[in-house]
């Protein structure tokens, strides 16, 4: 059994950081509006859109930022990522040993890449509706009664979005005005015109129309606890540095629910009567960054202030209906990073920078230039089988941890607020062993649990666990 079950009080805590007995003696580092932990745990601004810690800055000033002068939008040619089918997880090499480990685990029946844990994960794929990029169809106003699209102010519609997003499965959402520079978040072959539709020419050209000046961004999130049953970092493990298919399902279960939520919320923008495109873009962590629900963390990954690495994707729909922006955050995130390292320590390939400070410099041709960041080597990481046969980066994440696991709310506001103790956080998470494989007997567990008061699971919309 791991002490990842261990739990440590607050006072415990403060104790073990050397500021017991001072009241708060942190509170001059955390924050002057708190006389006690407790208040500041259970404060009213600890609310998920208006925690206090939660800096948020000028519209495009992100915590990793963009050079617009040398920026370029990706293309194919000039900016290829590597392939994933001639070295990487896809390779037949690479496919090989994944087939050969299943047969071992299920012939052995090691907890965790048993038949069941397979099956399990097999069936997590292949469920995603088929979308088009201006969305499926939906009843539009007039069909059902109305004189025209819904009408509400961009702050109003923005929460009304967020409601129905919280509703489809989506526990963050957020919205960007376009600019020309957000226009360059978009693939080259995305221009914008002055229609009234949006269309796809022959040559796949995406004809976006000038009107639809917003885009919605939302997260689909996937489970943090069902993670954290893929890590096989164990060096004594014989497949060490490879994952549990058990685990692996989370993942992949939320590229299940991506395609759902995003089905029903753009459904519910085009039932008020609005356009909802998704034009091409490779990356989407961008949209995120931009929008304030997330910082760009060493990983290269979205890294939220709530959620950590365990987003699976920052989707977003352009649209005509107006949405009032919101700002990109500062919630320590990237200054965490600085001085945590738990990633790029745990990555087998060396694809993660240990530098403490980002970078303006590339290391790879799928790096975008002009970025100051932690640069991923996309190659080595693919080249290792990631993401299919590794999580480390992903799942060991401090940030990931639910805030009702021992102190949590306590250290991100703290984090965000002072670097004193970012490097004793990150060393604390990891002798509690949050990032320790998990035993057989926890791997067995899952399956046995308790379905009426079972924490870990998240049923989307459903308000359950750090939702
Ligand atoms: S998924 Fe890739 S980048 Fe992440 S830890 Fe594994 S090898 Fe490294
Ligand atoms: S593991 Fe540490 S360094 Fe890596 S993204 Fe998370 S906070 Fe940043």
């Amino acid at each position: 059994m791991s002490i990842y079950h261990s739990t440590v009080s607050r006072r415990e805590f403060m104790k073990g950081l050397g500021l017991a007995g001072a009241g708060l003696g942190a509170a001059s580092l955390v924050s002057p509006k708190f006389n006690d932990i407790d208040e500041l745990t259970s404060s009213e601004a600890t609310h998920p859109y208006k925690r206090w810690w939660i800096n948020e800055n000028e519209y495009e000033d992100i915590t990793s930022p963009v050079d617009w002068n040398v920026w370029r939008s990706y293309d194919r040619k000039a900016h290829p990522g590597p392939d994933m089918f001639a070295t990487g997880p896809m390779s037949p090499k690479l496919r090989e040993a994944r087939a050969e480990r299943h047969k071992q685990g299920i012939l052995n029946n090691w907890p965790g890449t048993t038949l069941r844990d397979l099956s399990l994960d097999g069936a997590t794929g292949g469920n995603a509706p088929a979308i088009p990029w201006d969305s499926n169809s939906a009843s539009s106003p007039e069909s059902r009664g109305a004189t025209g699209p819904w009408q509400g102010s961009p702050e109003e519609n923005l929460q009304t979005c967020r409601a129905a997003a919280h509703f489809y499965g989506a526990p963050r959402v957020g919205a960007i005005v376009i600019n020309e520079h957000m226009k360059r978040l978009f693939d080259g072959n995305v221009v914008w015109e002055d229609i009234d539709t949006g269309f796809i020419d022959e040559q796949g050209v995406y004809h976006v129309p000038n009107k639809c000046k917003y885009i919605l961004v939302w997260l689909v999130k996937q489970n943090y606890y069902m993670s954290t049953l893929a890590l096989r970092n164990n060096p004594k493990d014989p497949w060490y540095n490879t994952v549990f298919r058990q685990g692996k399902a989370a993942e992949n279960q939320a590229y299940s629910h991506a395609p759902q939520v995003r089905n029903q919320l753009t459904k519910f923008i085009k039932g008020l009567g609005y356009q909802a495109l998704k034009p091409a873009a490779t990356a989407n962590v961008p949209f995120g960054v931009f929008a304030g629900i997330v910082e760009q963390g060493r990983a290269s990954h979205a890294c939220s202030p709530d959620y950590g690495n365990m987003i699976r994707y920052c989707d977003f729909a352009v649209t005509d209906m107006p949405l009032a922006a919101t700002r990109p955050i500062d919630a320590g995130v990237v200054n965490f990073c600085k001085s945590c390292k738990r990633c790029a320590e745990n990555c087998p390939s060396k694809a993660l920078s240990l530098d403490t400070e980002q970078t303006w410099d590339t290391v790879d041709s799928a790096n975008n230039p002009g970025h100051q960041c932690w640069p991923m080597n996309w190659t080595a990481c693919n080249d290792f089988g990631g993401p299919f046969d590794c999580v480390n980066c992903h799942t060991i994440c401090p940030f990931n941890h639910p805030e009702d696991a021992i102190i949590h709310p306590v250290i991100r506001a703290t984090a965000a607020t002072t670097t004193l103790f970012n490097g004793f956080f990150a060393e604390m998470d990891k002798v509690m062993g949050y990032s320790d494989q998990r035993s057989d007997e926890e791997h067995l567990a899952w399956w046995s649990r308790n379905l009426s008061n079972w924490k870990e699971d998240s049923l989307l919309g459903f308000g359950v666990k750090s939702w």
